[in-house]
């Protein structure tokens, strides 16, 4: 039996136009044309991917998404029709994994459905298949007094916490793994939106800022360096 994907778009021919297509595409289906069906539904059905648009009657796609919480395990594909870029961050940040503006080629949709289930495949107990608790490396990544506790999904600056978001967290961890080597935009977007990711690589600005904000601007350190032009890059000394 095919992945089940919930749809949720209140323009209700567009809706109806998609579960056609995934259908078609051997998907079983089911449809909310507003937030708070579509949060029931999301909350109790057993979905392997939410096809969410973000502007909703009731209850808008992004609080849909925060009320669901981070460990929800169905994947979310965002449906936008606004370019703003922070929307989109904001979409990501809430744990969306990937986002499509409206309009779309529904091939484009098919492919990113496609993706997203392989990359984020939802088991029976509803824990992420990929997550592999059998690999005990030493997971702990360090820059001067900076510390990356991936396990723990920690970092401190002299012991001290800071809260990073999963996204700022990847890309921290990517800098952190690869230092001297200058990252580049497109590397950075691959790593922490999917390899698929077809979108603007300034989300990638976005998200160092945000790292900056948290990190060197509070603790007084250059960490993050900008390769003009390229890309990003933590040196070692
Ligand atoms: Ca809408």
């Amino acid at each position: 039996m095919g992945a089940k994907i919930l749809i949720v778009e209140d323009e209700e021919k567009l809706a109806r136009f998609i579960e056609l297509e995934l259908m078609h595409e051997g998907y079983e289906t089911d449809k909310a044309f507003d937030g708070r069906t579509a949060l029931e539904k999301a909350q109790t059905g057993d979905y392997s991917l939410i096809l969410l648009d973000i502007m909703l009657p009731e209850i808008n796609g992004l609080e849909v998404m925060r009320r669901l919480g981070k460990d929800h395990p169905t994947p979310v594909i965002l449906l936008t029709a606004r370019d703003a870029v922070m929307d989109k961050v904001a979409g990501l940040d809430a744990g969306a994994v990937d986002y499509i503006t409206k309009p779309f080629a529904i091939e484009e949709l098919l492919a990113r459905i496609r993706v997203a289930l392989k990359l984020h495949p939802v088991s029976m107990e509803g824990v992420p298949e990929n997550s592999d608790p059998s690999d005990d490396e030493e997971d702990v990544y360090k820059w001067k007094d900076l510390c990356l506790d991936e396990k723990k999904h920690r970092v401190t600056w002299k012991g001290q916490e800071i809260t990073l978001t999963n996204r700022e967290f990847i890309m921290l961890k990517v800098l952190l793994t690869n230092q001297d080597i200058v990252m580049t935009r497109d590397t950075l977007l691959e790593k922490v939106c999917g390899y698929d990711y077809v979108g603007e690589t300034n989300v990638v600005d976005v998200y160092i800022r945000f790292l900056r904000s948290k990190i060197d601007e509070i603790f007084d350190i250059k960490m993050i360096q900008t390769v003009r032009g390229v890309g990003y890059v933590i040196k070692s000394e």
